[in-house]
């Protein structure tokens, strides 16, 4: 969280980056005020050090002060819970949602199965997500073990605090749902992302979205089975025309300064319907 003392505070991007085994384990993105850069580091290499997949064997930090004129700001995405009973169902609600962004059914179908495969090429975590042609369901990321991460975004204190004054009541006022709402939020501000479909590699957690831009940030409590720690993140995109540095590059360096928060709405029941495509 940034705490601004004065308006002329410098702010930085902080970021962390853990593995385990020769494999990501852990990643952690926030802007901060230079006064809150030691503690927040600290806090960072708290969690690499007690991730549920272990303890990291190499942390990774990086500390880069951002041009202000290069802040923008931006709200975030609606939140809705659809509820459903097992991971099988989450996935394939899921899929629906993807179809119905304009996603085809072979890249929505490529893009589950990568995800719970593992979707490295040694069949563990990436470190960032797959980059997914919405259309053909190729994959664009130029190094598909790292795929390509979302940084440089956060919440200003006070989004963060009404966030989770609107989260608490409904039981999700955790930093799974913050940090994941967050990344989201970022990722639809590209024009050329369609969707984005999430599901995390903590074992203990369940749970995971798919956000578009019309739906928002749409829950599943299940999209994988407990214990399995294969998770992960498609960025669907518009292939056609598309400039992979560009996106890559703003996904990665783009400063985004979330001040304003969407709608935190409740649970529905998934129901299996006609889709878009
Ligand atoms: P998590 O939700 O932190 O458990 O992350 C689940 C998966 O999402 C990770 O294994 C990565 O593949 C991917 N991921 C995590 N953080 C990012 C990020 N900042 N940008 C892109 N992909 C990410």
């Amino acid at each position: 969280m940034i705490i601004f003392r004065f308006m002329s505070d410098s702010i930085y991007s902080l970021r962390m980056h853990a593995n385990r085994q020769g494999s990501h384990l852990s990643g952690c993105e926030r802007l901060a005020v230079a006064q809150d850069l030691e503690r927040l580091a600290a806090e960072m290499v708290g969690r690499a050090l007690r991730h549920p997949r272990g303890r990291a064997e190499q942390i990774r930090l990086s500390v880069d002060l951002v041009p202000t004129e290069a802040i923008r700001h931006g709200r975030l995405l609606d939140l809705h819970t659809l509820h459903v009973d097992d991971y099988r169902q989450g996935r394939q609600a899921a899929r629906q949602l993807l179809l119905g962004a304009g996603v085809q059914v072979l890249a929505a179908d490529a893009a589950i199965a990568g995800i719970a495969q593992g979707a490295a090429v040694n069949g563990c975590s990436m470190r960032g997500a797959m980059l997914v042609d919405a259309v053909t369901g190729a994959r664009l990321e130029a190094d598909p073990s790292r795929g390509v991460r979302a940084s440089r975004m956060d919440l200003t204190p006070a989004a963060e605090g009404e966030l989770r004054r609107r989260l608490a009541p409904r039981g999700l006022d955790n930093p799974h749902v913050r940090e994941a709402l967050v990344l989201a939020t970022k990722v639809l501000s590209a024009p050329q992302v369609l969707a984005e479909l999430c599901w995390s590699d903590d074992p203990d957690y369940t749970a995971g979205y798919v956000a578009t831009r019309d739906r928002g940030y749409v829950r599943f409590p299940h999209l994988k089975p407990l214990g399995d720690e294969r998770g992960g993140r498609a960025f669907f995109v518009r292939g056609a025309g598309l400039d992979l540095d560009a996106l890559s590059g703003f996904l990665e360096h783009s400063v985004l300064l979330i001040d304003e928060v969407g709608e935190i709405g409740g649970t529905s029941i998934w129901k299996e319907g006609p889709c878009a495509n």
